[in-house]
């Protein structure tokens, strides 16, 4: 090593100095103690490989040291940008599975929080002091809900409707057949696609009809003695037209009825309320299916349902017996705080405050208040060097629930002259509470549907101070480049 190389390695502190520094003893008040660690080594790191590489003179590096604290500081940022927080979801997709689909009701929050902070009756009966059913009393809320008999009908709740649907074709098909529509050997996402479920539950597929059309006959004629099931599944991700042709769910369950073999439907979408009342007509939805003749049926919780992340199932009851008796079933089953966030969220349907539930409510939000709050967004941005307007947009369900679908809705048009939307969303991202937002026309946009109106005092000032402070460094260089 050469003696200039030598002495500017003198120059850099050692990593224990740091720390011991009121620098490095003030982002150890606050930060855990191996995270500053690796933020000071990687600066430190970065510039002994700028010595050898020769990039720096004795100058150079003190100028570099003078910013040691802050580039340390900002690394330590950077590593906490990727760790779980809230963000402003501004894409107007209002489930969407990056962003940890539904937000949850006020009333599910509070419950998860007060059966969190201390002991509850998860599996103990208050009655007899004894040993309890595990969301016994939640199942009897999903049953009210959906208005299935009790008597006939029982439910059961797992960890996502994946599980759910595993835990189905396991229990009720391991060894023997299910037939299942071709048009209907979907990829529902994240890597679940039926064919793939159904070898791994022990199931074997019989695929019948085409990818286009599949008649009830097709199910029929497929029937044999080794026959444990027919599966329908939702196409809940995309949509087919054109000559296309599928027995409705009365026609399957009259098939099942006849042959004596149980109808499982895979709703998918955990859909309660009538969306053609918002313009989406034709969907399909986990009560009518529940009620419709189906044997069993499974939804998500986390979709359109609106509830915590959670796998819904009913269906006869003497079927759902062998499901809660298949060792999977412990497995899957769900933790107490799922089962808080569902009590919550099943009693708001109970008593009629859907409006309760963001994700319905979102959907429900009217085009015109909307753009009313978009305008005062544009009114308050009025005097920076943000350019905004208020634009049309169309907000969509997401969350693979009603393919092609929209709803129309309003979004503030941002621009900043001399950068691009690319750079300008990328600093939306970079905001103390990050902003997701949708780029068109080579402007951001903030589709305030899926903004609660309650965060619009939070994000106004965040646009018109903190990104508005984050950018200025931006523009000057452009205007010195
Ligand atoms: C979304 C969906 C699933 C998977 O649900 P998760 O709760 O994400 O596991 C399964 N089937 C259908 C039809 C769906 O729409």
């Amino acid at each position: 090593m050469t003696t200039h190389v030598t002495n500017l390695y003198r120059m850099l502190p050692q990593l224990g100095e740091y720390l011991e520094s009121p620098h490095g003893v003030e982002l150890l008040a606050c930060h855990p103690r191996p995270m500053v660690v690796e933020a000071a080594r990687a600066v430190l790191d970065h510039l002994r490989q700028q010595i050898v590489d020769a990039a720096l003179t004795e100058a150079s590096l003190q100028a570099e040291l003078s910013r040691l604290h802050e580039r340390i500081a900002a690394h330590l940022a950077d590593g906490q940008r990727s760790s779980l927080q809230p963000v402003i979801n501004a894409t107007g997709v209002i489930l969407q599975t990056n962003l940890g689909r539904a937000p949850l009701s006020e009333a599910a929050i509070a419950r998860i929080l007060e059966v969190a902070a201390g002991y509850c009756n998860l599996e103990y009966d208050l009655e007899t002091g004894g040993r309890g059913r595990r969301g016994a009393s939640i199942e009897e809320l999903l049953l009210k809900t959906l208005d299935c008999d009790p008597h006939t009908h029982a439910a059961l709740i797992v960890n996502n409707c994946a599980a759910a649907t595993f835990l189905t074709l396991n229990a009720l098909a391991e060894g023997g057949e299910v037939i299942v529509s071709r048009g209907e050997l979907v990829e529902i996402g994240g890597g679940f696609r039926v064919p793939d479920i159904l070898r791994k539950s022990g199931a074997r597929l019989v695929e019948v009809g085409t990818t286009n059309r599949t008649r009830i006959q097709d199910y029929a004629q497929a029937i044999t003695p080794d026959t444990r099931l027919l599966l329908r599944v939702h196409r809940s991700n995309f949509e087919m037209t054109g000559f296309t042709q599928q027995p409705t769910l009365e026609e399957l369950a009259g098939l099942s009825k006849k042959a004596g073999i149980p109808l499982f439907e895979d709703q998918g979408t955990g859909c309660m309320v009538d969306l053609a009342a918002y313009g989406i007509p034709h969907q399909s939805s986990f009560a009518r299916s529940a009620q419709s003749g189906a044997s069993i049926v499974s939804a998500s919780g986390d979709k359109l349902f609106g509830g915590p992340q959670c796998g819904l199932i009913v269906g006869h009851a003497d079927l759902l017996q062998t499901l809660r008796t298949n060792p999977l079933y412990r497995a899957f089953r769900v933790d107490k705080l799922t089962c808080a966030g569902l009590q919550a969220t099943l009693i708001a349907y109970l008593t009629g405050d859907a409006d309760s539930i963001p994700t319905l409510r979102m959907l429900r939000e009217s085009p015109d208040t909307i753009r009313q709050r978009c305008q005062q967004y544009v009114d308050a941005l009025a005097s920076s060097c943000l350019l905004a307007e208020v634009v049309e947009s169309e907000s969509v369900v997401g969350g693979g629930t009603t393919p092609g679908a929209t709803v129309p809705s309003f979004a503030v048009a941002l621009r900043l002259p001399g950068i691009g939307a690319d750079l300008l969303a990328a600093q939306l991202r970079r905001l103390s509470t990050p902003v997701i937002a949708r780029i068109r026309d080579d402007r951001v946009l903030l589709d305030l549907r899926t903004v609660p109106a309650s965060f619009d005092t939070k994000l106004l000032p965040n646009l018109k101070e903190e990104l508005l402070q984050n950018i200025e460094p931006l523009r000057s260089t452009r205007a010195s480049a």
